[in-house]
C-alpha cells in the first residue's frame, strides 16, 4: 500500500516468523505489564495483545522467578497456537539470568539489552559480553535499546568532558542527544566485535520529548544501517500519550524512519493494556503504511444528531470490523482495504456513503426517520425501525462475503 513514503533502507533482522527492517512491513510491538513470574496472567495478556494487533510482545525478565517462567509461558502459547515472538527485557542482572536459565535464553525470540543498565566499571563490558555471547550461542537477535532515563553515566561524563574542550561547546541537551546516539552505535559495534552478526541487531534510542525523539532518530537513521525500533518512552496517560506518540512517530515514519514501533501508554489503573497495540496500528494505517482493519468514516455528529444512536452505531461497527477482520481475512484476503461510512445526517451522509464501499446515512433531527444505505456508490435500500444497527451489520457481512 505504501507508495507515498520512501522507507530508509536498513539491514533486515529475522525474529522467528517476523522480519524487521529492509522491505518488511513496519512491525507493531507491545509490552506486558504483568509480573512475568505469574505465567497465567502473562499468557492471558500476551494473547490479548496479539488479538489486538501486536506482532511481537516484550516481557520483563527481572528476577529468577520471572526467568524460570519464560519457557513455561512460551510452551503455553505454543499449545494455543499463538506463535507471536517474545522479547525478553533485561536490566542489571540479564547476564546472570541468561547464564543461569538456558531454557529462558532459548525460549525467547529476541533479547532487549539496555546498555545503561548493564553494570558499572570493568563489570560493564564483562556483563555486556556475557549477554551477547549467549545471544550468539542461541542464535538470537538483540535490540540494543538506550533510554534517556538510564543513559550510561560513564559515557555521559566522557561526552561532557569532550564537549568542554570544544571552542564552542554544545548545549547540555545536544550532548545528551549525541550521547544516546553514541551509546547505541558504540554498543552495537562492540556486539559485532564480540561476534553477533550485524543482521541480528536492532537499535532504539528512546526519549520522552517529541522534539528530542525526532532529532535523535533523524541523526541515528543517517549514521547506521541497523533497523530502528521507534517509541516515545513514558509518553503518558490518555489522550496526551496518544497524541504525543502519534505526532513524534508520525514525523519520523513520514521521513521513512522506523522499522518497528511501540506506543508506551500509561494505562488507567486496571485499564486496558491492549490500547497500545490498537494505537500503533492506527498510526501506521493513518499514514497509509499498513492496513489492518477496514476504515470507518464517521462524522463527529452535531446539533443535527439528536440521539446517541449514531455514535453507538459508529462505535459498534468499528469494534465489529476490528474483531471480525482476522476471521474474514482467512477467507476474504484484502477485506482490510474496505471503507465503511456511518454518517449522522443528510448534510454529508450521502456523499461520504457513496464514496465508501458501503455506507449508511442516519436520519438527523427533523429528517424522515429512515436510513438510506449506499453500496458501491449506489443507493441500494433504506433501513427503518428498531433493527437498523443489526440490519446494517448483516449488510456489511453480505458485502464482505460478496
Ligand atoms: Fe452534523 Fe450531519 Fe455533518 Fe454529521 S454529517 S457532522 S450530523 S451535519
Amino acid at each position: 500500500m505504501n507508495n507515498i513514503i520512501d522507507r530508509r533502507m536498513s539491514k533486515q533482522v529475522q525474529v522467528d516468523k517476523i522480519r524487521i527492517g529492509g522491505d518488511a512491513p513496519i512491525v507493531v510491538q507491545a509490552m506486558t505489564n504483568t509480573d512475568t513470574a505469574d505465567a497465567d496472567a502473562t499468557v492471558r495478556q500476551i494473547m490479548d495483545l496479539a488479538s489486538a494487533g501486536a506482532e511481537m510482545v516484550r516481557i520483563t525478565v527481572n528476577n529468577d522467578e520471572a526467568a524460570a517462567k519464560v519457557a513455561i509461558i512460551r510452551d503455553r502459547l505454543d499449545q494455543k497456537n499463538i506463535d507471536i515472538p517474545l522479547v525478553g527485557d533485561f536490566h542489571f542482572n540479564g547476564h546472570r539470568l541468561l547464564s543461569t536459565y538456558s531454557d529462558c535464553a532459548q525460549a525467547l525470540s529476541k533479547y532487549r539489552i539496555n546498555p545503561g543498565n548493564v553494570g558499572k566499571g570493568a563489570k560493564r563490558d564483562e556483563q555486556f559480553c556475557r549477554m551477547i555471547e549467549i545471544a550468539c550461542k542461541f542464535n538470537k537477535p538483540v535490540r540494543i535499546g538506550v533510554n534517556w532515563g538510564s543513559l550510561d553515566p560513564a559515557l555521559m561524563a566522557r561526552m561532557m568532558d569532550e564537549n568542554a574542550k570544544f571552542p564552542q561547546p554544545k548545549t547540555a541537551a545536544e550532548v545528551m542527544r549525541e550521547s544516546l546516539i553514541v551509546s547505541a552505535l558504540e554498543n552495537a559495534a562492540r556486539a559485532v566485535e564480540i561476534g553477533l552478526p550485524a543482521n541480528k541487531i536492532v537499535l532504539s534510542a528512546k526519549v520522552s520529548s517529541v522534539q528530542d525523539l525526532i532529532a535523535v532518530y533523524s541523526q541515528l537513521a543517517q549514521r547506521c544501517e541497523y533497523p530502528l525500533h521507534l517509541g516515545l518512552t513514558e509518553a503518558g496517560m490518555g489522550s496526551k500519550g496518544i497524541v504525543a506518540s502519534s505526532v513524534a512517530l508520525g514525523v519520523l515514519l513520514q521521513q521513512g524512519i522506523g522499522d518497528t514501533i511501540r506506543i508506551s501508554l500509561t494505562p488507567e489503573p486496571n485499564g486496558d493494556r491492549t490500547k497500545e497495540a490498537v494505537v500503533a496500528q492506527q498510526i501506521l494505517q493513518s499514514l497509509g503504511l499498513r492496513t489492518f482493519t477496514p476504515t470507518v468514516i464517521a462524522c463527529p455528529g452535531c446539533g443535527r444528531t439528536t440521539s446517541t444512536f449514531f455514535q453507538e452505531l459508529a462505535s459498534q461497527i468499528e469494534t465489529y470490523l476490528r474483531t471480525q477482520t482476522p476471521v474474514w481475512r482467512r477467507t476474504f484476503p484484502g477485506v482490510e482495504e474496505m471503507h465503511v461510512a456511518v454518517m449522522g445526517c443528510v448534510v454529508n451522509g450521502p456523499g461520504e456513503s457513496k464514496l465508501a464501499n458501503i455506507g449508511i446515512s442516519l436520519p438527523g433531527s427533523g429528517e424522515h426517520p429512515s436510513a438510506p444505505v449506499y453500496i458501491d456508490g449506489v443507493r441500494a435500500l433504506t433501513l427503518k425501525g428498531d433493527s437498523i444497527a443489526e440490519s446494517f451489520k448483516q449488510l456489511v457481512d453480505a458485502y464482505v462475503a460478496s
